[in-house]
């Protein structure tokens, strides 16, 4: 462990693996070092794929990458107790391809990934803790990790070690996060036949379904609901502002917001016969523009979650994960290039680069959606209850246009 790379990468989910995958193909020396038993093995997505982020770093993932279903349709459903209103939007412009998202399962897909790290080049090594940052003064020059001897070196760090960065935190360069910009979800995986799955859904083959959905499922708290078609599998989740959810008078627990979901008679027989195997719970940053922390300084960079990197209302993270991830390391493969160091000067490039991309501009463009929802709690009480009580008593007048 006392050799020197050129680039460490902290964590081996999305963002690290494009991060790692970019700078080792470009011929960089790459050490990436994961905590989990393999990566994929602790981290947990709803999970949409957008395609185009990792088209642009592996152009033809599609032929080996381990791709559930391609969305054919979507449905935005707001519930009441009882009842729904909803859209669905189904086209079969998305079953030509390249077909541009899909629902995937992070433990498989994260290997995958992963896998084409190792070819890239990079060492990747697992189950092994980063537990600090190495300074010699403000210059970032390696990490310390959980093994015997284990002090390795580096020109740059790029920390993609998701949205709980304790790596950041203790060098000082984030704040501990707050409650208001982060929401809890959780969620579960629920096995059935893929042809039980095909007549429910009104699918076939390799076509699939996401419901996002929101209302009354929340008890009042500001979050949203989900449910995706996997192969064989329906994952079904939900999740909450952590704040909301210490606020709560009701003290709803995560997991009996779930439950209630779960048999919410719309999508009970959804559900109904499938064997549950997997739950998890995680953290996903939702403060958007205005809390993603700076970024770069003498040696080091933050990627995905860890950055803050996910636009709530459009409901992504692994793409803007990726495309952080690959933006930092071409900005390192570049200063390798000039050869002139890694202090913040010469790194500067990432922040420019996002600045530039579809990553800050969408989180611009959203930057005051979390607060405009967190101060109407209406949109997740009254209004899902008067949308729905118009359709049941109205059912005409309310869809349609008076001339
Ligand atoms: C329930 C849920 C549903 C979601 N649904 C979607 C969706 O449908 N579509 C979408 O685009 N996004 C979705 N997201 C968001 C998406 O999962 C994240 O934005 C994405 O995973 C971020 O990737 P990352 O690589 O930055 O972090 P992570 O995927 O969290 O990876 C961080 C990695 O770092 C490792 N690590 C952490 N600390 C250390 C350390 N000290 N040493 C070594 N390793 C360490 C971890 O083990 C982990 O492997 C969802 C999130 C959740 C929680």
């Amino acid at each position: 462990m006392s050799e020197k790379f050129d680039v460490i990468v902290v964590g081996a989910g999305p963002s690290g693996n494009a991060a790692a995958y970019t700078a080792a193909k470009a011929g960089l020396s790459v050490l990436q070092i994961e905590r989990g038993e393999y990566p994929g093995s602790k981290n947990v997505q709803g999970a949409i794929l957008y395609a185009n982020a990792l088209e642009q770093i592996i152009p033809d993932f599609r032929d080996d990458a381990p791709l559930e279903r391609r969305i054919i349709e979507q449905r935005m459903w707001v519930l009441d107790e009882q009842s729904f209103v909803g859209t669905h939007f189904r086209s079969d412009d998305y079953n030509k391809p390249p077909y541009n998202r899909y629902t995937i399962i992070r433990a498989q897909f994260d290997k995958w990934f992963s896998s084409k790290v190792k070819e890239a080049g990079a060492l990747v090594i697992c189950e092994t803790t980063v537990d600090c940052l190495l300074l010699d003064g403000d210059q970032v020059v390696g990490v310390r990790c959980d093994r015997q001897g284990g002090e390795v070196y580096a020109d740059v760090v790029i920390l993609a070690d998701g949205v709980n960065s304790t790596l950041a935190r203790k060098a000082g360069f984030h704040p501990e996060i707050q409650s208001k910009n982060v929401a809890l979800a959780v969620k579960e995986i629920h096995f059935m036949p893929q042809e039980t799955i095909e007549a429910r859904f009104n699918v076939k083959d390799e076509e699939g379904v996401v419901i996002e959905m929101f209302g009354k499922i929340t008890d009042g708290l500001m979050g949203t609901g989900f449910l995706y078609t996997n192969r064989d599998s329906i994952t079904v989740g939900v999740g909450c502002m952590l704040s909301d959810f210490k606020a709560n008078p009701n003290r709803t627990a995560p997991y009996a917001m779930l439950e209630k979901m779960k048999a919410h008679p719309s999508i009970a027989p959804l559900l109904a016969g499938g064997e549950m195997k997997e739950y998890c719970a995680h953290l996903i940053p939702e403060g958007g523009f205005h809390a993603v922390p700076k970024v770069f300084g003498n040696g080091w960079m933050i990627v995905g979650d860890s950055g803050g990197f996910v636009n709530a209302t459009h409901r992504e993270g692994s793409n803007l994960a990726m495309t952080t991830g690959r933006l930092a390391a071409e900005t390192a493969i570049a200063a390798k290039a000039a050869g002139k160091g890694f202090k913040a000067k010469q790194l500067a490039g990432y922040k420019a680069a996002l600045d530039d991309s579809f990553v800050m501009k969408d989180l611009h463009k959203y930057r005051d959606m979390p607060n405009v929802f967190h101060d109407n709690s209406q949109f997740f009480t009254t209004y899902p209850e008067l949308v729905n009580r118009a359709a049941q008593t109205e059912p005409v007048r309310i869809f349609v246009f008076e001339a």
